[in-house]
């Protein structure tokens, strides 16, 4: 089944693909849906950023609406799910399908939260063999 309208602004969304992996985005805010997993997958794909064209602006406008958002998959209401790491994404994710709707701009910031967990660890670490010692 093809998703064609926006959860958001009611946009016409369109089917771009990235390694493989079909990912739908609103002609109009740039918002795209993932669905199960395949946000996960994406973000460690190189380059996977530039599916991410839109003015994160109108993104963060986006986000500030906070009422009932549906799953443009099975119409059920998503959820708000917070991702904290170097940046602080809010974003919706459908309990029934899995599926996660970002704004523009925050599949980027997504992927940034990912590559930032490496150096992060690393702290953690170090915090770690001084309290042993
Ligand atoms: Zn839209
Ligand atoms: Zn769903």
């Amino acid at each position: 089944m093809k998703l064609t309208i926006c959860p958001k602004c009611g946009g016409r969304l369109e089917q771009v693909l990235c390694a493989g992996i079909e990912v739908d985005r609103c002609l109009y805010c740039k918002g795209m849906w993932f669905d199960s997993f395949e946000a996960e997958t994406l973000k460690v794909v190189q380059g996977s950023e530039s599916l991410d064209v839109g003015d994160p602006q109108t993104g963060d406008r986006l986000d500030k609406i906070t009422g009932e958002v549906d799953c443009p998959r099975c119409d059920r209401q998503m959820i708000r799910m917070v991702d904290i790491d170097q940046h602080c994404i809010w974003y919706e994710k459908c309990p029934n399908c899995n599926g996660v709707w970002l704004d523009a701009g925050e599949f980027k910031k997504f992927k940034d939260n990912f590559k930032g967990q490496g150096i992060l660890g690393q702290i953690r670490h170090v915090f770690k063999r001084k309290r042993q010692s």
